[in-house]
């Protein structure tokens, strides 16, 4: 397992009906060409094409339908095969992700409500080639939804009017049901409901955005409905939004890895083949590392998020752990993804501007994703609580196998409260993925992780640093490489990934260890004790230059022109 090779596929662990799904969606965009994905991005075209593709196909249906909904084996809800069709829509265009991921997303409070009449009519919908929408933000209160202000009455007997407005709110032009979450006025209580696009007490105001997709501001007006379109109220309603956001977040790790994947193969088909003072560009020793670090950082984001998915996967009452992987999904790959364009970036230079190439909305919305659904840092602060039990607290789980079995994710919509009792989530020692392995950096790495915990049993965040966030975020950014490198190491594992590579791919890892330990270390509130123990942490990776040698001839640079999108 490498990366994403449209013209190469490698769909073996997919059913045929899946692999089918995946191969008339490349299809689809190959079909289409570069230049009218560019003409469309440019010229803000809505996304018909797209959305009659899906409907023809019934695709929405068939991967987004739990299977007790669906009508045929291939309709289910199946976490490992939504990997692909992510990974899919981010490497032709982020505009056709999004209307995916907000058709989950407002799917969400349906699938998770106890409303089985609505489920059926959306399962009906969604066959038709309907598209949906999750109406939570409000302009004024971002991450605030506490401050919700979309109000619900009571209008008799099962029977209620909606009035407010709702910001930021994808597909909410064309969306079936629009889920929207409001307050009852007479109550307090939190309540979500399912608004229809094309009622007349319902006003789509604007786009809120300037491209292809609709991001709108709506209103309802005096807007009626009844307990029929009720989907959950009070503490469900708050955990049903909370829940969906849980499993939706993870997509955006796949847009990244998508938008990446292309953005590479045009970075290494141009510099490999342009001539500069008698070299190629790919000569120069900053442009293979520059390229190196782009791909094993791009190979590394991939590595972690297919493990991520095992374990959202075979999550249960009794173990939760991906509500500490799902964050990282959305905020360390996404926050990767910036990095390997950045690095492309630098090295294909003014290429990256042109409006002909995908790279140029490349550099442009892999800058998005780490700042939906929820903001890197709001995420950072959502997995910080989970760091004692994962350090000093290791709980003996079964191994977990790869989870690529043709099944519906059924606990997904049964998560209950994914906010309460988080404390007491336990994980299971992250030195056996280390330990299973010899390679120099690993090895290296696993010597800053034991002084960082050292930093956390002896010089803990005293009560001021503990309160002070930008402290604390660098606190987070250094447990967070423990987890991500682990789940790598564990993926790489059952992937076979080679040693050289998963060597090269810790050579960055321990540089970045070394770079937040030393942020640390220059914090205005850290003590001298800390500046010690930070100054522990930084180390230089093993130098090999055979093996760097080896990745970049026969990993990076072997993509040369191995990939063309069709003009
Ligand atoms: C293109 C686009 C599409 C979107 N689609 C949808 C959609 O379909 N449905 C929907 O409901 N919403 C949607 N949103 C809204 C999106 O989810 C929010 O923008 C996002 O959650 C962040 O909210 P905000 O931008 O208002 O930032 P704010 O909440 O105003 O945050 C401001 C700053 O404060 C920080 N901050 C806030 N709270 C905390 C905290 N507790 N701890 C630490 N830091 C904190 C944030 O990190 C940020 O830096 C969309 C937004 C955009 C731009």
């Amino acid at each position: 397992m490498r990366l994403l090779h449209p013209k190469k596929l490698n769909l073996d662990s997919l059913d045929p009906k899946s692999r089918e799904i995946m191969e008339k969606t490349i299809a689809f965009f190959e079909g289409k060409g570069l230049k009218k994905v560019k003409h469309d991005d440019h010229e803000r075209v809505w996304y018909a094409d797209f959305l009659d593709f899906v409907k023809r196909e019934q695709i929405f249906y068939a991967l987004m339908t739990p299977a007790q909904y669906g009508d045929a084996e291939h309709v289910r809800f199946d976490s490992y095969r939504n990997n692909f069709f992510n990974e899919i829509l981010g490497f032709y265009g982020l505009a056709y992700w999004y209307t995916w991921q907000v058709t989950m997303l407002g799917l969400g409070p349906i699938w998770n409500s106890k409303n089985e009449a609505i489920k059926k009519e959306t399962a009906r919908r969604l066959k038709e080639g309907a598209i949906f929408a999750f109406g939570l933000s409000e302009k004024e209160h971002g991450a605030d939804l506490i401050a919700s202000e979309m109000k619900v009455t009571a209008a008799g007997p099962g029977k209620y009017i909606a009035n407010g407005r709702k910001y930021y709110i994808g597909n909410a032009n064309k969306a079936s049901y629009v889920s929207t979450f409001a307050r009852e006025l007479s109550t307090g209580d939190y309540i979500f409901f399912a608004a229809e696009s094309d009622h007349k007490n319902y006003t789509c105001v604007q786009n809120v955005v300037n491209s292809q997709n609709y991001v709108a501001e709506y209103e309802l007006k005096e807007y009626p409905f009844t307990d029929f379109e009720v989907l959950s109220r009070g503490r469900d309603a708050w955990d049903a939004s909370l829940a969906t956001i849980a499993y939706c977040k993870y997509n955006l790790g796949w847009a990244s890895i998508g938008i990446c994947t292309h953005a590479f193969y045009e970075a290494i088909n141009h510099a490999a083949n342009r001539v500069l003072f008698r070299h190629k560009v790919t000569d120069f020793p900053h442009i293979k590392q520059f390229m190196t670090d782009a791909w094993t950082r791009l190979l590394a984001m991939r590595l972690f998020s297919f493990r991520a998915s095992d374990y959202m996967r075979s999550a249960s009452e009794d173990d939760k752990r991906y509500l500490l992987y799902n964050p990282l999904v959305k905020m360390k790959v996404t926050m990767q993804g910036e990095e390997v364009v950045n690095l492309l970036w630098d090295v294909i230079a003014a290429k990256g501007f042109e409006k002909s190439g995908y790279f140029e909305m490349a550099a442009r919305d892999i800058r998005g994703l780490p700042k939906l659904e929820g903001t890197a840092q709001v995420n950072m602060v959502l997995i910080m609580k989970f760091m004692d039990k994962f350090f000093f607290e290791p709980f003996s789980y079964p191994e977990l196998p790869r989870q690529k079995h043709f099944k519906n994710d059924d606990f997904l919509f049964e998560q209950g409260s994914t906010s309460k009792g988080q404390n007491k989530i336990q994980f299971h020692d992250f030195n056996i993925a280390y330990n299973s392995t010899k390679v120099s950096n690993v090895k290296i790495f696993q010597a800053q992780i034991e002084v960082f915990k050292e930093f956390l049993s002896k010089t803990p965040p005293d009560k001021g640093q503990s309160r002070d966030l930008d402290f604390m975020l660098n606190v987070g950014e250094l447990f967070t490489l423990v987890p991500y490198g682990q789940l790598i190491i564990e993926s790489a594992n059952s992937e076979k990934i080679s040693d050289d590579i998963l060597d090269q791919i810790f050579d960055f890892m321990v540089r970045d260890f070394s770079k937040y330990a030393l942020q640390m270390y220059s914090r205005t509130s850290s003590t001298p004790e800390q500046m010690e123990l930070c100054l522990k942490m930084i180390k230089k990776p093993a130098v090999n230059v055979e093996r760097f040698t080896r990745v970049w001839e026969k990993e990076v640079l072997a993509l040369d022109q191995s990939y063309h999108m069709n003009p």
